[in-house]
């Protein structure tokens, strides 16, 4: 079940403050005593600025069941404006996780996204990593809308319990708005973007020195320069949490001086 009494507004987003752990119970929870879809989106600052622009991608979000804290600037805001002990749960390492869990537990995965060599590179890989790790299908992201129904019928024919769609931001969660609803066995969806790419595509993450100091954005920034136009948006993000928290501790001092 949703659990909104913990989730944190950032600015024009939300996040879920919890741990890996948290987050994997949550997964955990959906996937044993769900009767429907949950959906898992990644908040960051880039999200903060696209998903108020798009009335069907803020209903997703509003409504989503773990929104993971994906990107260190959500994780900075809410430890400044909350005090919250929260950590970064980035997207492209929980769909990992997930699958861990996933071929432990016995749960089967469908693999929904990029191009049709990276999908199924992507599915050898995982097969690989978790030799237990039930692939119950998997399709490219390049589906046409009039096989749409067909794919459903698919995926509800794999009897998969978990999908990780890769299609990019709003497309995999106005996927999930407009067919979620006819998943049949599926209790968890994963947007993961452009994970795939990074798993069994050319897409390289941030090596571990760059993500354990809190700088993949930068490492993204500079071997991905198209992505600049996106992140542009991160000094503005800051900008607007600095300013958000002054007017906090304002009010703050006010109350206490009067
Ligand atoms: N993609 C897809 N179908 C489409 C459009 C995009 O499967 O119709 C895939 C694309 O191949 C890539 C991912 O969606 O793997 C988008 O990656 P990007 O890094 O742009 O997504 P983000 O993580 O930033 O949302």
């Amino acid at each position: 079940m949703r659990q909104l009494n913990s989730r944190l507004s950032i600015l024009d987003i939300w996040v879920d403050p919890v741990t890996k752990v948290e987050a994997l119970e949550r997964v955990r929870d959906f996937l044993i005593s769900g009767n429907r879809p949950h959906s898992i989106f990644a908040s960051n600052p880039e999200k903060n600025f696209s998903v108020p622009k798009d009335p069907e991608l803020y209903d997703c979000y509003k409504n989503a069941d773990l929104l993971l804290p994906d990107g260190i600037g959500v994780v900075m805001a809410a430890r400044k404006l909350y005090d919250a002990q929260i950590e970064r749960v980035p997207g492209a390492e929980f769909i990992f996780d997930i699958c861990e869990f996933a071929s432990v537990n016995d749960f089967s995965i469908f693999i929904y996204g990029a191009k049709e060599e990276v999908n199924k590179r992507s599915a050898e890989i995982l097969a690989d990593r978790y030799p237990t790790l039930n692939i119950a299908g998997r399709a490219n992201g390049y589906v046409q809308e009039d096989k749409m129904e067909q794919l459903v019928a698919e995926i509800n024919d794999s009897e998969a319990d978990i999908i990780f769609v890769g299609l990019g931001s709003p497309q995999q969660e106005k996927w999930f708005s407009d067919w979620s609803g006819r998943l049949n066995n599926i209790r968890v969806v994963q947007g993961i973007g452009g994970t795939l790419d990074t798993i069994g595509g050319s897409v390289r993450r941030a090596p571990e020195f760059w993500c354990r100091h809190n700088l993949e954005w930068f490492y993204r920034l500079i071997s991905e320069p198209a992505r600049l136009k996106r992140q542009r948006v991160l000094p503005i993000f800051a900008y607007r949490v600095m300013k958000e928290w002054l007017f906090r501790t304002k009010g703050e001092i006010g109350r206490l001086d009067g």
